[in-house]
């Protein structure tokens, strides 16, 4: 079975032999939607750099929050010290 080396969508073989679309960069069969993104940004945007955008975005948000929490932390610490 063969999968769409950017979004791991199945290939049908059948059809993709008539009009599919192929990554030039990594040299692999991708499906029509990615041909169209590949297209649109002048790039290719394997899964693997999906996965490590989306751990990325993660890694951030984790810090707005921790960075949240120390903020809400010193928040009380002036609370209490005012009294
Ligand atoms: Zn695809
Ligand atoms: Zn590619």
């Amino acid at each position: 079975m063969q999968t769409c080396f950017h979004c791991q969508a199945v290939l049908l073989m059948q059809q993709w032999k008539v009009n599919g679309a192929w990554c030039g960069k990594c040299m692999k069969p991708i499906c029509d939607a990615c041909r169209e993104t590949a297209l649109r940004c002048l790039g290719c945007e394997p899964f693997l750099k999906k996965i490590e955008q989306y751990a990325e975005a993660q890694m951030r948000f984790r810090e707005v929050l921790s960075g949240w929490r120390g903020w809400n932390r010193a928040h009380r610490t002036l609370l209490t010290a005012g009294r």
